[in-house]
């Protein structure tokens, strides 16, 4: 009798051309491996982010005797895991915390997996520019100020230790007169992310075999699974989803998350005179309070990171347009802090997809008979994914801990609106944002 088949072809496939000013900086990775043809395993897993790769790893150690393939479009530290801002939070609240039970929870997953990066990096020597410098909260008028009072409750509520930032305390650690207010939090890290990400890729345990520039367009469901990438076949008995926000067009969570498109920017490296007011600052991370504002760090390598702009990203590509426009936008921005960079060259400019959920809920878990999902999402995300993806390895193989029941008692992403109210909701909730912070950008 013939086995049912039943076949999901990718809506989209991940394509971000060749902006991603972190991964640019690197050296040239080798040639990407492909699979063999009709190439079979017991598990495959689809995304090399960072919840791909910590279930890889994860699962592996469980299953030293199991083949595990790790098939990712593009290359590993290319995708988002690898062209964000670099910051590897413990904690994190944008303004005040309503579930203060559900960040505690939260806040064991974001320091575990805090924790897990922070071994990997020694255990194999990674270079990735690890410096525990921590973030400095930032406002520079009335709306970022109301919003770092609320960060400040909930910073108190949850027990955690911070210093206030007068004005001139924060001239003193940016170089700008442009804040006006600041919170300084330490535990939590700072990554070149590209470089992590891949370094993460290489030092995989030997019985993954990462395959990459390899989209999987087509997968197959009969008695395992047979997905179609790049020419080729690879079939695999069980199936794991940690392809970030492109999951949705792999057929699943659909309506469980809004895919929001950043923007980011970074500077060629300042020379010794632009380098001259920074004098005694080697590094310094802001994470904006308002959600209009803009993310910036000055980098070890004296470059000025700058991220801010955001669109409803359902298409997940970000085209010359909107590059160019953020560009733009990214040196006024510098130029309101530091008016003698105004002119600076950029590096790069790139865009990237950060899934949001309606209630910071997650996605993890079983998802059909034999195939199961991750997808990171909301605030702090890299931390929180890796513990995800760890967790997720344990629960296929049927190990508990009382992490793994953490995660489970983190509510599902809750059900969205399908388009085009999605669409309305969130472009009227977005122009809300930007007229609201128009001073913090
Ligand atoms: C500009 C920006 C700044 C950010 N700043 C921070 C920050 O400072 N700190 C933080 O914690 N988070 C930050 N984030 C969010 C964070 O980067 C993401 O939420 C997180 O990396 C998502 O991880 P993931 O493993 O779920 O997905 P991804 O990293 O997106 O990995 C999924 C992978 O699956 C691959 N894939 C998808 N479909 C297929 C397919 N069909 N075939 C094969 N492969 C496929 C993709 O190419 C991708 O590499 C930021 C995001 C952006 C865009």
């Amino acid at each position: 009798m013939k086995t049912r088949q039943r076949i999901t072809t990718a809506r989209v496939l991940p394509d971000n051309g060749n902006n991603n000013g972190w991964y640019n900086l690197l050296p040239p990775p080798p040639p990407a491996r492909r699979p063999r043809p009709h190439e079979s395993a017991h598990w495959a897993i689809i995304g090399a982010g960072c919840c791909g790769l910590a279930v890889a790893r994860q699962l592996a150690a469980h299953r030293p005797q199991d083949r595990i393939v790790l098939i990712e479009a593009e290359r590993a530290g290319f995708g988002s895991s690898g062209r964000n801002s670099g910051f590897m939070l413990n904690v994190h609240t944008h303004g005040t915390a309503k579930d203060l039970g559900l960040i505690r929870r939260n806040m064991r997953l974001w320091e575990g997996g805090l924790e897990d990066l922070r071994r990997l990096v020694t255990e194999h020597r990674i270079q990735c520019d690890w410096s525990d410098w921590g973030r400095l909260y930032c406002a520079a008028g009335p709306e970022g100020e109301n919003h770092m009072s609320e960060v400040a409750q909930s910073y108190d509520r949850l027990g955690l230790a911070y210093e206030w930032f007068d004005r001139a305390a924060m001239q003193g650690a940016t170089a700008t007169p442009f804040y006006t207010m600041g919170i300084r939090a330490h535990g939590s890290a700072l990554v070149q992310p590209a470089a992590l990400m891949r370094s993460l890729a290489e030092t995989l345990p030997d019985n993954v075999d990462l395959y990459e520039d390899c989209p999987v367009n087509e997968i197959t469901k009969g008695r395992g699974f047979e997905l179609a990438c790049s020419g080729n076949m690879v079939r695999a008995e069980k199936l794991i989803l940690a392809s970030g926000v492109f999951i949705t067009d792999l057929g699943h969570c659909r309506n469980r998350m809004v895919p929001v498109g950043l923007y980011s920017s970074l500077t060629r490296p300042l020379t010794a005179t632009e380098r001259e007011p920074f004098r005694g600052i080697d590094e310094f991370a802001l994470v904006p309070t308002s959600p209009n504002g803009s993310t910036v760090r000055l980098t070890r390598d004296g470059r000025i990171l700058m991220r801010n702009g955001f669109i409803y990203a359902t298409d997940k590509r970000f085209g010359p347009g909107g590059l160019k426009d953020a560009r733009r936008l990214h040196r006024e921005a510098i130029g309101r802090r530091w008016p003698a960079l105004a002119d600076i060259e950029m590096a790069d400019t790139w865009g990237g997809t950060i899934a949001f959920t309606r209630n910071d809920g997650a996605i993890f878990g079983k998802l059909g008979e034999n195939i199961y999902g991750v997808v990171t999402s909301d605030i702090s995300p890299v931390t929180r994914g890796t513990m995800a993806g760890k967790l997720l390895a344990d629960y296929v193989v049927g190990a508990d801990s009382e992490l793994l029941r953490l995660q489970f008692g983190i509510p599902k992403a809750g059900l969205l609106p399908p388009d085009p109210l999605l669409r309305f909701a969130v472009n009227f909730q977005f122009r809300r944002i930007r007229a609201s912070g128009a001073l913090e950008v």
